[in-house]
């Protein structure tokens, strides 16, 4: 975590229901984001030391897991509190492992946006019981770019984004670009005018940019940043990450070009279906679907159904922070997995697994 990032101001209730359908996780940031780092140690009561490096089970890490039959893949998003103290016990009923998401500048957060957050020591136990830490990034930031719906003068200060994602952070730089030129600001404000949803910049654009033409997203720098940084972050704490949770559900291009150097695979490329056919199964054009909130127990079921019959892959995620993602819900779903005899494993697994089937 750097010293800058602390700095950033986190945006009120700007994202509430401005979503839509990608409302993949958090939608309003309600701390003012001026004193926390999450980079208290964790005051473990009975643990002696971050470092875990002896118990790591990495023999066991070498096996790759039998999914002969269908395997399903659980992503818990942003490291809530309720990961571990709802979903980590049902899971470790059915000896199932899953992935947890982690933001790295959430993590020891006590409440933040209405809760706590997970710290080091909760995922330490999760990762010694065979769960897969992956990156969510430093800050919870769309990784993707979005197309502007208004023509750009160059005495704007305010330009139109398909999403408005890039305004639920202030303070980053965003970058305006039709490809041949470009021009980086810095993002003050954001909300809706007449005219639409806006990112409000410190300083006038200066040039002219054309609707349907011209992206507006981070710089590389930023990108490595939120991508680079948080694995670097998890990895001194003594996890083993290579995989990414992409923030919103916001997956593009852009963002798969960065996550390329530094993951092995993202858990959701395209979000609505947990299907991943085994045979086109390819880590960086993965489905998810989330399996209680957005979604209807019948239709999940027979996804469920659907994998079994292909031997597929299905990736599903959670909220634990939501009231509807509650222990009972996600028993339930560990059931029905259950009957139809698939294998629970982690992203890397099932990215370790499907290749080498094709070696
Ligand atoms: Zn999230």
């Amino acid at each position: 975590m750097n010293e800058k990032s602390t700095r950033r101001v986190l945006l009120g209730t700007l994202g509430a229901g401005t979503l839509g359908a990608t409302a993949g996780c958090l939608d309003s940031l309600s701390d003012d984001g001026d004193d926390e780092d999450g980079e208290s140690d964790p005051n473990g009561d009975d643990e002696p030391e971050q470092s875990d490096e002896d118990d790591e089970p990495d023999e066991e890490a070498e096996e790759i897991p039998d999914i002969d039959g269908g395997a399903v893949v659980f992503t818990y998003d942003d490291g809530p509190m309720q990961d571990y103290e709802q979903a980590f016990p049902v899971h470790q009923e059915f000896d199932a492992p899953a992935s947890a998401g982690i933001v790295t500048e959430w993590v020891g957060r006590e409440d933040f946006d209405d809760n706590d957050w997970m710290d080091v020591e909760h995922l330490e136990e999760l990762a010694e019981a065979g769960w897969e830490i992956n990156s969510h990034t430093t800050a919870h930031t769309a990784l993707g770019e979005f197309e502007l719906v208004e023509d750009v003068e160059p005495d704007d200060t305010r330009v139109y984004p398909e999403e408005r994602n890039h305004g639920f952070h202030l303070e980053y730089d965003i970058e305006v670009t039709d490809g041949d030129s470009s021009v980086v600001r810095t993002v003050v404000d954001s909300g809706q005018d007449d005219v639409g949803g806006y990112l409000e910049f410190d300083e006038p654009v200066g040039e002219s940019f054309a609707a349907g033409e011209t992206v507006e997203r981070y710089p590389e720098e930023l990108m490595h940043e939120f991508l680079g940084d948080s694995k670097a972050q998890l990895e001194e704490w003594g996890f083993e990450v290579d995989t990414l949770l992409a923030p919103y559900d916001v997956c593009d291009e852009w963002t798969i070009e960065f996550a390329r150097e530094y993951y092995d695979g993202i858990a959701n490329v395209n979000p609505g279906s947990m299907v991943n056919e085994r045979e086109s199964f390819d880590p960086f054009d993965t489905n998810r679907d989330y399996f209680i909130e957005f979604t209807d127990p019948l239709d999940i079921q027979e996804q469920l159904d659907e994998v079994a019959a292909q031997n597929a892959i299905g990736i599903v995620g959670a909220h634990t922070f939501k009231d509807e993602v509650d222990e009972e819900g996600i028993r339930e779903m560990l059931e029905w997995i259950e009957e139809r005899d698939l294998t629970v494993v982690t992203l890397t697994d099932a990215f370790r697994a499907v290749a080498a089937e094709s070696e």
